[in-house]
């Protein structure tokens, strides 16, 4: 299956990515992911994007779109992949659409206000990306990495002060995406819920897996 999750950031698109490629022994292709490990490593894409993604904004669209690129050629995206946070505009939705055909777009619905409660207790792990939360999807052991063993950090971005301008930039260049989809016929919406397993049903009811 190929898949795209469209959310606002908090909503949870990464834990659902990782549910169904778990579930469909596929990968999670975050480009959130692949930006920060070249911020992390020192590249010259890396140096030249990391003000703009500790700011909240988005990367430009050609450098986003040949990450993603490389990225869906390597053979492991051959049986399918799972897309997380991309595409983020519509000009990259329509760059997708030449590189391949997608089978689903998810979009997971939570209220900005309920966001900006959950954003504060998210947790990331620097070294595998994991994605956990201090309430709703806590790891085994505080503060530890349940993958890889890593102390877990709260993103530069998901600081509360940065959240507020990530919602506006979700609203008014990403929400587009929905009618872009919708008219495709591939658009299947899920409410987000309190409880994780609860919307991690409602996300396999939806996609029948
Ligand atoms: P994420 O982990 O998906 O929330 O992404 C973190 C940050 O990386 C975003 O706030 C953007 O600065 C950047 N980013 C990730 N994916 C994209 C994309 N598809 N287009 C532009 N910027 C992106």
């Amino acid at each position: 299956m190929k898949l795209i999750l469209l959310g606002a950031p908090g909503a949870g698109k990464g834990t659902q990515a990782e549910m169904i490629c778990q579930t469909l022994s596929i990968p999670q292709i975050s480009t959130g992911n692949i930006i920060r490990a070249q911020i992390k490593s020192g590249t010259a894409l890396g140096l030249r994007v990391k003000a703009i993604v500790e700011s909240g904004a988005l990367v430009p669209d050609d450098l986003v779109i040949e990450l993603l690129k490389d990225r869906l050629a390597q053979p492991d995206c051959a049986n399918g992949f799972v897309l997380d946070g991309f595409p983020r505009t519509i000009p990259q939705a329509e760059a997708l659409e030449k590189i391949c055909e997608i089978d689903a777009v998810l979009e997971i619905y939570v209220p900005d206000e309920k966001i900006i409660s959950r954003m504060s207790g998210r947790r990331t792990c620097p070294a595998c990306g994991a994605s956990f939360h201090i309430e709703y999807n806590p790891p085994k052991t505080e503060g530890i990495c349940d993958m890889c063993g890593a102390q877990l950090v709260l993103r530069a971005d998901d600081d509360p002060k940065v959240v507020a301008s990530r919602l506006q930039v979700y609203h008014d260049q990403t929400e587009p995406l929905i009618g872009f989809y919708k008219t495709r016929g591939l658009l299947k919406t899920v409410e987000g819920q309190e409880e994780l397993a609860d919307t991690t049903r409602l996300v396999k009811e939806a996609l029948g897996i």
